[in-house]
């Protein structure tokens, strides 16, 4: 429970990895977050977090389960947002489903000095270390990319010693764990990261140009396509556009669920950056714990489908 030397393997490969003094492991993602959320609670009364966040991610703010207060920010409305009791700032980059992009720079500048967590599970460490552009803490979901064969689960929090301790002391009193046998997965699956990402990546790109180009896709959100980074973060702060796309089609839900019906390489499911490519219809899944009215605010309508894509050939998943 307190220490464990493959669990410690995994937690300096991802300091490293992430340009971090330390990084502290957990059982899922979702208990790396309740964690950062434990410590913020330490701090102050306030945290602040921008949407759009992972459907969980945006329940559990939302829960009412901590001694927090919580405000929704754009980050242009983050500066008149923070508070003098503000422990943390939370945002997603890219964020989901919609793929958009947030400047951690421009967040940061804004922050006046409080601690700013990313959540970089879709971009992984070989396209982006928020750290290296001033965030504080940096979260994974280890059970997507950082594991890639979707049979491991687990979270990661890299950061600076001060949170880190705050962090292993959440950890001993709640017991939310990384087990030894997932820790030896997640840091075999790191052997092979940047390769998986690359190949992913060189696929997703690939498929993303094919639907923009089809008749019954409305429109395609992927951090590759100019429109959808207006900033031209892609090149600066992560150094690709990733394996995860989204698309709206002409026929609304009905088009979505036929889509999901239809499909035979592709599994649908939850997750994302496994081996095997993935579909999923956020309206009728992910986000249907958040509220239509924000659904719609946060840009996923009832048609978008949500792919993770995998190591398999395009040639094949775009049949
Ligand atoms: C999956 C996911 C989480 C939660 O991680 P679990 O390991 O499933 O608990 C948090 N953030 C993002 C962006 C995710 O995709």
């Amino acid at each position: 429970r307190l220490y464990n030397p493959t669990v410690g393997r995994f937690e300096r490969a991802m300091a490293n990895l992430e340009s971090a003094e330390e990084a502290v492991a957990f059982g899922t993602g979702m208990a790396a977050l309740t964690a950062c959320l434990f410590a913020a609670q330490q701090r102050g009364g306030h945290v602040v977090a921008v949407r759009p966040l992972y459907g969980g991610s945006d329940h559990l703010l939302n829960s009412g389960l901590f001694k927090l207060d919580v405000s929704w920010a754009t980050p242009d409305t983050l500066a008149e947002t923070i508070r003098p009791d503000t422990a943390l700032i939370i945002l997603e980059t890219p964020a989901n489903p919609t793929l958009r992009l947030t400047d951690i720079e421009e967040v940061v500048r804004a922050s006046q000095g409080i601690a700013v967590l990313v959540d970089s599970t879709f971009a992984t460490p070989v396209l982006q270390r928020p750290i290296e552009h001033g965030a504080t803490l940096v979260l994974h979901s280890a059970t997507k990319f950082l594991g890639g064969h979707g049979d491991a689960m687990g979270g990661v929090v890299a950061t600076n010693s001060d949170w880190a301790t705050s962090l292993r002391q959440v950890r001993v009193a709640t017991g939310a764990l990384l087990h030894p046998m997932g820790a030896y997965m997640l840091h075999r699956g790191l052997q092979t990261l940047a390769m998986r990402v690359e190949r992913a990546q060189s696929s997703a790109r690939d498929l993303a140009l094919r639907l923009m180009e089809h008749p019954a896709v409305e429109r395609v959100f992927f951090p590759g396509i100019r429109s959808c980074d207006p900033k031209g973060l892609v090149g600066s702060q992560m150094s690709g556009p990733g394996s995860m796309l989204a698309f709206t089609l002409r026929g609304g839900f009905e088009a979505a669920a036929q889509v999901m019906a239809t499909v035979k390489l592709f599994t649908p499911a939850v997750s994302l950056g496994s081996s095997d490519s993935l579909i999923q219809h956020p309206a009728g899944l992910t986000h249907l714990v958040v509220d239509e009215e924000v659904r719609e605010e946060m840009g996923i309508s009832a048609s978008m489908l949500r792919l993770s894509i995998g190591l398999e050939a395009p040639e094949d998943l775009w049949r």
